[in-house]
């Protein structure tokens, strides 16, 4: 069986679904790899690396052409993929499905995260981990004054006040970074099993008054009472924050909008905000403009970071090679992939269900 893995083409996207730490373990599994030629460059793998490790390196056509397996970043285009193929990522499997219907296509949007044998697996979770330390760094960075409190031969600084919304993955990694960096953090989220996790962080939790969670343990999409209850607790109690990380998602909707532009209006000059939920259908922020730092009228800069895992390149892709190379290993039996569909990880995965050994 030969795994293929092309170099992502989107604009920003610098990470690689195979790294050449995995090569071997695929070998073990019973694949041969073959890489797009700089596909691993802007991730911090150059070709060689993966010669080192036992792959090939081909150029895009014959990759396309030659792998049983295509392991990729987002969906590729599809009328380089050849029928029967199969093909690994995150795909988008709600839009235009079609597209993938003469290939096995196993999107990890589906993967059922809350089963403990499927976590190895999870890229929604690797990535939103890096996203979330990436904001932190990020906010810091911006941010005109330190994180920590500083005792100097001037005088003592105080520490900056960071405010994390959403305590899902990012946010709850966006919460320990910014504490190991010495700031004061609140966490809040409308999930009631997230006050828990807040609080094991070390943060502060933020109470607004809306409870809203959902089901297979994510948020549901508020009420629209709901969300101008939440906007309108979050304007007071935004004031004072230096910095606001905001992750908070609902899956099938539009990002909530939980920062309005009068929440931005009461913050100070300097204050920092971090949109990890920026995208083309909006964000978490009013005004946030995807891979795009505006600056409101009152000085607060807003930075619209909803493709971190992307610039935090090397990190991602080895967590994402090792998630990919968890499937295949739970995937392959004897030398042949056996996709079950009664099998809850696989069912999920494939995108098109139908029985399929390969
Ligand atoms: P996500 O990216 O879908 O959402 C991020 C956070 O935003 C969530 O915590 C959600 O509650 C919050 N949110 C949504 N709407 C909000 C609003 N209006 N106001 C404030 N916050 C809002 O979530 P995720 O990080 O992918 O995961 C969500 C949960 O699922 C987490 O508890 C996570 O630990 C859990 N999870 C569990 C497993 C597992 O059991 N193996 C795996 C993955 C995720």
């Amino acid at each position: 069986l030969l795994i293929g893995c092309p170099a992502a083409t989107e604009w920003h996207e610098n990470r690689v679904a195979v790294t050449p730490e995995v090569v071997g373990r695929l070998g073990r599994a019973g694949l041969d790899v073959v890489v797009e030629a700089g596909a691993g460059q802007e991730a911090g793998f150059p070709d060689e690396t993966y010669v080192a490790s036992g792959a090939r390196i081909a150029e895009r056509p014959e990759v396309f052409a030659q792998a049983d397996i295509l392991a990729v970043i987002h969906r590729p285009d599809f009328r380089r993929l050849r029928p029967g193929q199969i093909v690994i990522g995150l795909l988008r499997p709600d839009d235009a499905p079609e597209e993938l219907a003469d290939v096995t296509a196993l999107s990890f949007e589906g993967l059922p995260r809350t089963l403990s044998r499927a976590q190895s697996m999870d890229v929604l979770t690797s990535q939103a981990n890096v996203a979330g330390y990436k904001a932190a760094v990020l906010a810091a960075d911006t941010f005109g004054g330190f994180f920590p409190m500083m005792m100097t031969a001037a005088g003592t600084v105080r520490p900056a006040k960071v405010l994390v919304l959403g305590g899902g993955v990012a946010g709850l990694q966006a919460m320990g970074t910014a504490r190991r960096l010495g700031a004061l953090v609140t966490g809040y989220d409308v999930r009631e099993a997230a006050q828990t996790d807040i609080a094991s962080t070390g943060a502060a939790v933020l109470d607004l008054g809306v409870s809203a969670s959902g089901e297979g343990g994510y948020a549901r999409a508020l009420t629209a009472e709901e969300e101008a209850v939440q906007q309108r607790a979050m304007v007071d109690a935004i004031r004072g924050f230096d910095v606001v990380i905001t992750t908070a998602q609902v899956p099938g909707h539009r990002p909530p909008e939980l920062v309005s532009a009068q929440a931005l209006a009461g913050m100070a000059a300097g204050s920092v905000v971090v949109d990890l939920g920026a995208g083309p259908l909006g964000g978490n922020v009013a005004g946030s403009v995807p891979d795009g730092r505006t600056v409101t009228e009152n000085g607060v800069v807003v930075l619209g970071a909803g493709d971190l895992p992307a610039q935090v390149a090397r990190a991602a892709s080895s967590a994402w090679a090792r998630n990919v190379t968890a499937l295949l290993e739970y995937l392959i039996h004897d030398g042949s992939v056996v996709l079950d569909p009664d099998d809850e990880i696989t069912a999920g995965l494939l995108v098109h269900p139908k029985e399929t050994v390969s």
